[in-house]
C-alpha cells in the first residue's frame, strides 16, 4: 500500500480491527518515510463479474436467465427445483469467489455443464450440444463416449 502522502510502499499496520458488524477491517497505517499516518477499509468484492461475451461485448450476470438455461436442459428431466437452486447458488457463489470484475462468458457455461453432469446426464448432453454447438455428429457421439467413460459421481 502506497503512502498517500509521498507514495512511498514502505508503510506499515500499526492497527487493525473489525468495523461495520465485521464486514469491513478497518487498518491504520504508519508511512515509513514520512511518517504520516492514514487509514484504510478492507471490505470483500461480493459484485458479481460481469460477463465478457464471445463478441466481447459485456453483460450483466443474470440470474434468471441462468436458471431458464438450467430449466430448458432440464425439461421434463427428474430432477428437483431445489436440486436446481442448490447448483445455482453454487454457481454464483463460485462467481463471486474469483473476485474478477470481468470474466468470459464461457467460464459460466462451463461451470453450468459441470452442474448439469451432476444432475442429469441427458440434460447434460442436450445443453451441451446447444453450448458447444456441435459441428457433426461424430462430435456429438465423441461427447456422449467422454460421459459414458467417466465413473459416476455419487453426489
Ligand atoms: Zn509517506
Amino acid at each position: 500500500m502506497h503512502c498517500p502522502f509521498c507514495s512511498t510502499d514502505e508503510t506499515k499496520v500499526i492497527d487493525s480491527r473489525l468495523v461495520a458488524e465485521g464486514d469491513q477491517v478497518r487498518r491504520r497505517r504508519e508511512c515509513l518515510e514520512c511518517k504520516e499516518r492514514f487509514t484504510t477499509y478492507e471490505v470483500a468484492e461480493l459484485v458479481m463479474p460481469r460477463l465478457i461475451k464471445q463478441d466481447g461485448s459485456r453483460e450483466p450476470f443474470n440470474e434468471d436467465k441462468l436458471r431458464g438455461g438450467f430449466l430448458r436442459a432440464l425439461e421434463k428431466r427428474p430432477v428437483s427445483v431445489e436440486e436446481i437452486e442448490t447448483q445455482i447458488h453454487q454457481i454464483k457463489h463460485r462467481l463471486r469467489a474469483t473476485g474478477e470484475r470481468e470474466i468470459q462468458s464461457r467460464e459460466l457455461g462451463e461451470l453450468v455443464m459441470a452442474a448439469l453432469k451432476t444432475l442429469d446426464q441427458v440434460a447434460y448432453v442436450r445443453f451441451a450440444s446447444v453450448y458447444k454447438s456441435f459441428q457433426d455428429l461424430a462430435e456429438f457421439r465423441d461427447a456422449i463416449e467422454l460421459l459414458e467413460a467417466e465413473p459416476q459421481g455419487s453426489d
